[in-house]
């Protein structure tokens, strides 16, 4: 979900084949509340476990500018995204939007990355995140109203289909609140208030307003199927998709992992019995491996570092299984849902299978095909059968007038309803990674990586042409381009970007009315406290 404040990133190393930007050295925190800026991005794949963007580039078809350039920066589980859409099988995009006041800029990012996927055959969902605004910034609802409005106007005006895809507000969607109300059963108050920091002064809308976000992440997998669904946002929102993830799985009515034995085993320990196992077993049907055999063969051969965590306990684990077989297997555990859902989950097994109190071995699927069943014995008995939500992560831009981006300083950003002139006169007035005279600049060359007009080029301006977005990063950095003539051209490009959008708005106006999203609410009520 984006923010109404985003963040800002500051320039680092040179560019690759499509001119992009790198994060610089400061400090990580991440707060969905709050207006952190996130400057080390690197620091978030190693804490975090955002894993980079540029190693998957390559499986995404027709990958969007964003992308090319590096401003979609990481990922968490974006290949099922990526391998739907390149095969043509269901996916599903949605991000949400809290309406605090005019979408600007930063905004448009995310409306680009939603409109993108559905052009690529996603399902696309744009919602207003209005529950969350009244709870956790005391938004009126009139406020929310009129902001509403706004946002869905710049999502249609830039291109996202609504009759392909679904705009929802968190407060109209009954299914929405009731699938909240379920996750919200399987969430533990002791993990919002290490999350979020959420303490006995959090009111308590604020709260149920994280579980309808929780709902709004999986919400596309109630339509139709179970189905990978990527949230396209900020880093600092990961936490929500964090806790999204886990409460997905928290749902699921079976946990299918790999076993080897009759005993129950750590992935780690299930590493070293495979390894035990490849080792030991022959092609002879009558040669059989046993756990001992498997616990002396841990115990004399040298494993990974990684692996030494788990050698004792396997090993013994092992020893005490004595004589029985190795025998590599899937197990469904029953860990939810109705007893009919176990019985159901037998009877879909087809070959050799073993049911014990709460789990089922099965010797004849794969990992993969007792996931693909599992979920659809779940589905079938009344389940969600949710797949963990991906998510992908953009850069913060750059504020106009150097540091943070932020709404609450009106030069710094541009506001997508600004007028085109006011556009055109905040890129002229805005800072520049140009040396302090031309000469300088001739000679060394301006530093298009420390330069918030160079980003607007990158993240906007000259939207799909990468050859423009380069020729100006290299005539900078070359010393052929001065910042009055680049500015002169990117405020020029700026004011006809504005006066095109605002046209667009001004005719979908109609297009939403049409759609009945309600946007005049008659709901009352102060807000929730900051
Ligand atoms: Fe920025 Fe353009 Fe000046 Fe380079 S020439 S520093 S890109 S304004």
């Amino acid at each position: 979900m984006t923010d109404d404040d985003p963040s800002h990133d500051d320039g680092g190393t040179a560019p690759e084949a499509t001119p992009r930007t790198d994060g610089g050295v400061d400090e990580t925190t991440i707060d969905p509340w709050g207006s952190s800026t996130i400057a080390d991005y690197r620091k978030l794949f190693e804490e975090f476990g955002i894993e980079e963007f540029e190693e998957i580039l390559g499986d995404v078809p027709n990958p969007h500018y964003l992308m090319r350039r590096g401003v979609i920066f990481g990922h968490r589980d974006y290949s099922p995204v990526a391998d739907a859409l390149r095969n043509d099988e269901p996916a599903a995009v949605l991000s949400g939007f809290m309406p605090t006041g005019d979408p600007h800029i930063g905004h448009k990012l995310v409306f680009d990355e939603i409109i993108w996927h559905q052009q690529q055959g996603a399902d696309a969902y744009g919602l207003i995140a209005d529950l969350e605004a009244h709870a956790a910034r005391g938004m009126s609802w009139d406020e929310i109203d009129e902001h509403a409005e706004s946002y869905l106007l710049s999502l249609l005006a830039l291109g996202f289909d609504p009759e392909e895809g679904t705009l929802y507000r968190q407060s109209q969607n009954r299914e929405l609140q009731d699938l909240s109300f379920e996750l919200g059963s399987n969430a533990r108050f002791s993990e919002f208030s290490s999350i979020y920091g959420f303490d006995g002064e959090t009111n308590v809308s604020h709260m149920q307003s994280v579980v309808t976000q929780m709902a709004d992440m999986l919400y596309p997998q109630l339509v139709d199927e179970p189905k990978p669904t990527v949230i396209p946002v900020g880093p600092d929102q990961d936490p929500h998709v964090r806790l999204a993830r886990d409460l997905a799985v928290r749902m699921r009515f079976f946990k299918v992992t790999e076993a080897y034995a009759s005993f129950e085993a750590g992935s780690k320990e299930r590493e070293l019995i495979q390894l035990a196992y490849n080792a030991l077993s022959t092609d002879d049907d009558n040669d059989v491996v046993r756990c001992e055999d498997a616990a002396d063969w841990i115990e004399d051969m040298p494993v990974a570092d990684r692996l030494t965590v788990a050698r004792a306990t396997v090993i013994e684990k092992l020893s005490e299984a004595g004589m029985e077989p190795v025998r590599p297997r899937v197990r469904f555990f029953h860990r939810h849902g109705p007893e009919a859902a176990f019985e159901a989950m037998i009877e879909a097994i087809e070959g050799e299978k073993r049911v014990y109190e709460g789990h089922i071995d099965a010797f004849e699927l794969d990992l993969e095909e007792a996931e693909a069943l599992a979920r659809e014995v779940e589905v079938d008995n009344g389940g969600y059968g949710f797949i963990q939500p991906s998510s992908i992560y953009h850069r913060f831009m750059t504020g106009l007038t150097g540091g943070k981006m932020s709404s609450s300083i009106p030069a710094s950003h541009i506001s997508l309803l600004d007028d085109p002139q006011e556009g055109y006169d905040k890129v002229k007035s805005a800072t520049t990674g140009g040396r302090e005279t031309a000469e300088k600049q001739r000679e060394l060359g301006g530093e298009a990586d420390d330069c918030p007009v160079y980003e607007l080029y990158a993240y906007l301006l000259a939207n799909d042409d990468d050859g423009l977005a380069q020729e100006v990063y290299q005539e900078c950095v070359d010393g052929e381009r001065l910042c009055g003539g680049c500015k002169e051209q990117a405020a020029e490009l700026m004011k006809a970007f504005l006066e095109d959008h605002q046209e667009k708005r001004e005719e979908a106006k109609e297009l939403l009315d049409e759609l009945d999203i309600g946007l005049d609410s008659d709901r009352r009520g102060p807000g929730g406290s900051h």
